[in-house]
């Protein structure tokens, strides 16, 4: 489809703030531009594209013919929802690996629609224990389906999914995996995990705009799937057959959503797909982490388990470190950063991903370098020089 080129990367071109944040996120004048249309949803165009999209998607989790991608309408944890409600079966049993909210948020969901769980929850900085979770698969036969977050965005922990998944497979397990923050920057090939599902949303690591989540199906979990939703929007199955029929969506989509994230992939394959874009986070989560190290904040996670996509950094401790004042001074320089979310530790969070490299890490860098300086708080690097 003949829409505009991508522009050079890393401009604030639109003069908004550079979103440091784990979404939505800083995306390209490109993307933005994209929307600059009206789409009929029944419009064969948008047809295309919407199907063009989603073939995309699949092949960035390597799916083939054994999967297929469903989009649901609305934000990530949506797709999340779909995905839990539609593939675990009304007596189903999930094991949730927990280290963070989203992990709690998965509980949450299929304790709403009144399916079992059995938690195996972890501290926000530690990784799940495999040698728990095997004991915990052992001994309960019960349980149906696996449940793990990929990147934890509270902390920013990189989850050992590829471990996780063999387990359940060993076990006869399905393995349901909420790649939310990691798809399209970290690895991930559905066959190996040999996953039911992979979810993930439009607007992390993809950069495209907020709007569209997607779920990754296994095909013959899906297939499987038919009856077991809780409800009528949610409903992956149902979803799906309607593409299979008439290639539309049964509700009207986000249809400017959906041209930007067609867009936005074609600018992920422009900057060579997953080690591409995973290359810019790393590369920019080394930055940050070396520059902020030398300002005299630590990092919450040890190295090892630090996913590229965004840095949880303990609060100063400096009685003149003022969180709020550094919040707001960051933000009048051009740069959101989140506040943590943690129960571990005092902290707050500060992103890779979106349309950010070297020059936005360093401008960061640059002004938290500023207002340590304005709120005279003495950084170990400054003192030594
Ligand atoms: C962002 C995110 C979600 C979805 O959040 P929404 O606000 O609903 O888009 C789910 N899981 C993880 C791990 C996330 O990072």
């Amino acid at each position: 489809m003949p829409l505009s080129k991508p522009t050079a990367p890393f401009a604030s071109e639109t003069g908004d703030p550079f979103l440091l944040t784990p979404g939505p996120l800083t995306t390209s004048r490109s993307v933005k531009a994209a929307m600059l249309h009206d789409w009929g949803s029944r419009d064969a165009n948008f047809i295309a594209i919407n199907k063009a999209v989603l073939a995309q998607l699949c092949e960035i989790a390597n799916g083939g013919e054994d999967y297929v991608t469903v989009p649901v309408q609305g934000s990530g944890t949506f797709a999340v929802e779909a995905m839990l409600t539609s593939l675990v079966p009304p007596k189903g049993k999930v094991l949730v690996l927990v280290n963070g909210a989203y992990g709690l948020r998965a509980k949450r969901i299929l304790d709403i629609a009144g399916r079992k769980t059995v938690v195996h929850q972890t501290a926000e900085d530690a990784p799940p224990d495999l040698k728990k979770v095997e004991a915990i698969l052992k001994r309960t036969p019960s349980i149906t389906h696996v449940f793990a977050v990929h990147c934890e965005t509270t902390s920013g922990i990189l989850n050992p999914v590829e471990e996780i998944g063999a387990l359940a497979a060993q076990y006869g397990k399905g393995y349901l995996i909420d790649s939310m923050s990691a798809f399209g920057a970290v690895p991930l090939d559905a066959r190996a995990v040999r996953a039911d599902a992979i979810t993930a949303s439009s607007n992390k690591c993809i950069e495209g705009v907020p709007g569209l989540g997607f779920v990754i199906c296994r095909r013959a979990a899906l297939e499987a799937s038919q009856g077991n939703a809780t409800t009528l929007v949610l409903d992956l199955h149902d979803q799906w057959s309607n593409f299979e029929k008439t290639g539309q969506y049964r509700f009207t989509p986000p249809t400017h959503v959906i041209v930007a994230l067609h867009q936005a992939l074609q600018e992920f394959t422009t900057e060579g797909g997953v080690p591409g874009r995973g290359g810019r986070y790393r590369n920019n989560c080394r930055i940050l982490l070396d520059g902020m190290a030398a300002l005299g904040f630590k990092p919450l996670l040890a190295a090892e388990l630090q996913a590229p996509i965004i840095v949880t950094f303990h609060m100063l401790d400096d009685p003149r470190f003022d969180f709020q004042r550094f919040y707001d001074g960051l933000k009048e320089r051009g740069f959101v950063i989140y506040p943590g979310k943690l129960t571990v530790a005092d902290s707050f969070r500060m992103g890779c991903i979106g349309r950010l490299g070297e020059r936005e890490m360093h401008g960061a860098l640059d002004a938290v370098r500023e207002l340590l300086r304005v709120m005279g708080v003495s950084a170990p690097s400054t003192q030594a020089a």
